[in-house]
């Protein structure tokens, strides 16, 4: 009896060491996924179990090392970095970051070890401070943010555009006027005709502003035209989620925001709920830009505050 015991309390520690090895090498190597945009120009996303996960990652190789924009999610920041050096196995010279939420920020003390790590100077206080976001889950639900770490936090902070040369390419980092947050950073690559718009664009779906922290819809829409109209043609615009996509699918996105952006605009000054407009019965430039997390009544939400003197 004893015998068959340890027999098959041997199969199980086989096979709970089986299970966690694997569990642990998806982790590490499975999650993310890199895709090339450009030469010497990679997007690191990641997914779990189909679904998306966390933000994309733009890393740029560079002759004097990585610069990364954007880093994950904190629980990402290893398999990222793994990632990243079984391209090129050199350090990261600098990490930038779009804004200050966590599945922007979270890898920047891995990632950003012992690089410089650049964010706007508002973006830096809010990285470093206990955060809060209302109505993330429903229109009541409220979420803590801590702050990060002493080794995640900016060592360079931007209160105006700045324009760096790190290897053979250069950097344009603008602030522009409040959009997703009141401390974006859209970063340019005219090297390579990109431009990171970080979560300002939001490809197929209504823009996300962060109201209380001084993000504001029309600012979105108002920042997305003005790359828009003075990006060339074969630009490439990188969002903080989703795919990377050309000028003329951001014209077209502009386009359905401002149909949208309208229908909202009069519902709020006629005074009438967005009941009006239940997820099931809109027109077809309002549907398409319904997603599960953006409906109709976050986006009236956000929109409001455009409307508040
Ligand atoms: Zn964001």
């Amino acid at each position: 009896m004893k015998k068959i015991l340890f027999r098959i309390f041997k199969i199980l520690a086989v096979l709970i060491a089986i299970g966690g090895i694997s569990l642990y090498g998806y982790w590490r190597y499975g999650l993310v996924s890199v895709s090339q945009l450009r030469e010497n120009v990679y997007l690191v996303s990641a997914t779990f179990f189909g679904q998306p996960l966390g933000a994309n990652v733009v890393a740029i190789d560079t002759a004097d090392g990585w610069v990364v924009v954007d880093t994950q999610l904190a629980l990402l920041g290893i398999p990222v970095k793994v990632a990243l050096t079984s391209i090129n196995h050199q350090p990261v010279h600098t990490t930038i970051v779009t804004h200050w939420h966590p599945d922007h920020t979270g890898g920047n003390a891995v990632i950003g070890k012992n690089a410089t790590r650049i964010a706007h100077a508002q973006t830096s206080v809010w990285m470093s401070t206990v955060q809060q976001a209302t109505g993330l889950t429903t229109p009541t639900s409220i979420h803590r943010f801590e702050p990060l770490s002493a080794g995640a936090l900016p060592t360079k902070t931007l209160v105006e555009d700045s324009s760096l040369l790190i290897g053979e390419y250069s950097f344009h980092l603008e602030l522009p006027e409040p959009a997703h947050t009141g401390g974006d950073i859209v970063v340019l690559m005219p090297d390579t005709n990109i431009v990171h718009l970080g979560d300002i664009l939001w490809p197929n779906s209504f823009t996300f502003a962060d109201v209380e922290h001084g993000g504001r819809v029309a600012g979105t829409i108002k920042v997305l035209e003005h790359y828009a109209n003075t990006a060339a043609d074969d630009t490439l615009f990188v969002s903080g989620h989703g795919p990377a996509i050309d000028r003329q699918a951001l014209l077209a996105h502009i386009a359905s925001l401002h149909l949208a952006y309208a229908d909202i605009e009069q519902l709020l000054k006629s005074g009438t709920g967005d009941e009006a407009l239940p997820d099931t019965q809109q027109p077809e430039h309002l549907a398409r830009l319904v997603t599960p997390l953006i409906p109709v009544w976050r986006w009236t939400e956000m929109m409001s505050a455009d409307f508040k003197p």
